[in-house]
């Protein structure tokens, strides 16, 4: 039986990011207009206040356990972070699942984002021409490709980069992932990429040219074992854009109650107005979208990461969430009218950044591959 009761340290945890985003809120329009900036690593306010992600992570006593309360975090995702947090990057938490004790002792500790997606090679990472070689005589391996879009590379000390190694026996060339770190040389970083939305975003791109790491930076993580890392945070990202859409529908509420036009829910179908109704049914789709987040992180609390079921949660979460996020804002911008696009409110910019939600970590359209696959017993070749 899942109980979606907050406890009072969830409440107090989850006001303390509730607060945090209401206070950044008003860097959020000069971080979107300064896309070349990535955020700061604190504001001036972060100082005087305490960190819900820090506290929770020192002691997760009293609340709905350190995964299902890191959502319901994920859930007030602010337009600008007060402060930076470490637990969002995702090849260091490869490091964590699959690094052998070395690995772990050596990398563990450093921000490593992930590396996947190349120019031709994005929802199917099989198309993926990057390349790894083993030279036996220097106990090294040499690294060729075009990284692209990389979350969070331009704070983190470097990647866990998936690469192809030389065909086998059946002409099949397997999936390698290496930490590759910042200074490596043959690692170029291109720099930022300007995006439409979530400008604050930090996205980079990177080229490796004969670029040679320790054996020891190779993962013992082929293609699933690395995409594993996924099963967390699908739920997570589609939070971010949940609290994205939610934003839009607290303006269109607020737009309502200003005209003296409040919703009244108690009222029969027949009774309410056409803009009533559309908001209710927008508000039901945020709130179905919030029950799935908090399902699939109570399943990865419960059955781990790795889980098969955790999978297929996860990606349940992320379909719904990038359709939802997608959905509610564009039907919000119909709603506030000419509101929408005025610069002094942020309406306009949340429809942008809500776009990418259905983008990374899997367009909707391979999420609800992955579902279908699982309901219908297909292998990745049957069905693609
Ligand atoms: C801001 C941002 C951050 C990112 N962060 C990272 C990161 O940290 N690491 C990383 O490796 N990548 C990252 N990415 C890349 C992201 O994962 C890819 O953009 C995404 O996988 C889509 O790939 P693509 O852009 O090549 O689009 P395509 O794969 O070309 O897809 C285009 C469209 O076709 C649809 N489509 C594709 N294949 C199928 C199919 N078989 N059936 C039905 N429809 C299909 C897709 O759903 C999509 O709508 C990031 C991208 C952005 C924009």
């Amino acid at each position: 039986m899942v109980d979606f009761t907050l406890t009072p340290r969830d409440e107090e945890l989850v006001n303390l990011a509730r607060e945090d985003a209401a206070i950044s809120r008003k860097y959020a329009r000069y971080y979107d207009q300064h896309h070349e900036l990535l955020e700061p690593v604190e504001l001036p306010e972060a100082k005087e206040r305490p960190d819900p992600y820090a506290l929770l992570q020192e002691d997760a006593t009293g609340t709905s356990g350190p995964v299902v309360t890191q959502s319901l975090l994920h859930l007030e995702y602010p337009d600008v972070r007060l402060r930076r947090d470490s637990n969002r990057f995702l090849g260091t938490k490869i490091i964590a699942y699959a690094g052998t004790a070395e690995q772990v002792e050596r990398f563990g500790h450093l921000l490593l984002s992930i590396a996947i997606t190349e120019p031709g090679a994005g929802s199917d990472p099989r198309a993926m021409v990057g390349s790894a070689r083993y030279d036996e005589a220097a106990d090294e391996w040499v690294l060729n490709g075009e990284k692209i879009y990389c979350s969070g590379f331009g704070e983190a000390a470097g990647a866990v980069v998936m690469l192809r190694g030389a065909p086998d026996e059946h002409g099949v060339r397997p999936f390698y992932s290496f930490v590759v770190e910042k200074g490596s040389p043959g690692l170029q970083v291109i720099g930022q990429v300007d995006k439409m939305g979530m400008r604050a975003w930090d996205t980079a791109d990177f080229v490796l040219q004969d670029c040679r790491v320790p054996s020891v930076n190779k993962l013992n993580a082929d293609f699933k074992r690395t995409l594993m890392v996924f099963n967390g945070s699908r739920a997570m990202v589609t939070a971010f854009g949940l609290k994205t859409a939610r934003n839009m529908l607290e303006m269109v509420h607020d737009n309502l109650l200003k005209d003296g036009n409040a919703i009244d829910y108690g009222r029969g179908r027949n009774g309410r107005s056409a803009v009533h109704d559309r908001v209710i049914a927008l508000e039901a789709w945020h709130d179905a979208t919030k029950l799935l987040i908090l399902h699939a992180k109570w399943s990865e609390q419960k059955q781990g990461v790795t889980d098969e079921g955790t999978m297929v949660e996860a990606a349940m979460a992320k379909a719904m969430g990038g359709m939802a996020a997608r959905r509610i804002t564009q039907e919000c911008m119909d709603l506030l009218g000419p509101l929408a696009l005025m610069e002094e409110f942020l309406a306009e910019k949340w429809f942008r950044d809500a776009r990418i939600f259905d983008i990374f970590e899997g367009a909707g359209e391979i999420n609800r591959l992955i579902i279908a696959r699982w309901l219908l017993d297909y292998s990745s070749k049957d069905l693609n």
